[in-house]
């Protein structure tokens, strides 16, 4: 296996660039993407690297998990629970994954329009 290389995600985590915290525990971070889509746009990230969805195996699943109940206490805390909101993982190209740090997108805040496009 060869060896995946950091991102940008990774010296967020470590807090040596600056970006807007909202969560972090030991297993996830989640901040505010710098280029919102909507009202509330956070991402959260593992602070392990798991470059893409395929990266993702079965020791990583409290991670994953985790990553799952942050984004909806996150979502909560924002209010925008009750309206509902979007999780969103994209991988790869046709995916549109562009950075290759696994990363939930938390999305609400307004109507949100058909899933697909
Ligand atoms: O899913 P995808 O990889 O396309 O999403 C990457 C996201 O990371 C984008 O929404 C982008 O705005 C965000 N980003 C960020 N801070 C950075 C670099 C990218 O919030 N420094």
């Amino acid at each position: 296996m060869t060896q995946a290389e950091e991102t940008i995600f990774s010296r967020i985590i470590r807090k040596e660039i600056p970006a807007d915290i909202v969560y972090q525990d030991d297993l996830v971070t989640a901040f505010k993407d710098i280029s919102p889509q909507a009202p509330v746009h956070i991402l959260v990230i593992p602070n392990i690297l798991i470059p893409t969805a395929n990266d993702m195996k079965i020791e990583h699943e409290l991670t994953l998990g985790r990553m799952m109940t942050v984004a909806a206490k996150i979502a909560s805390e924002q209010g925008i629970a009750e309206d509902g909101y979007r999780l969103i993982m994209n991988c790869n190209k046709h995916g549109g994954q562009e950075v290759y740090h696994i990363h939930i997108h938390l999305v609400g805040g307004r109507p949100l329009g058909p899933m697909l496009s």
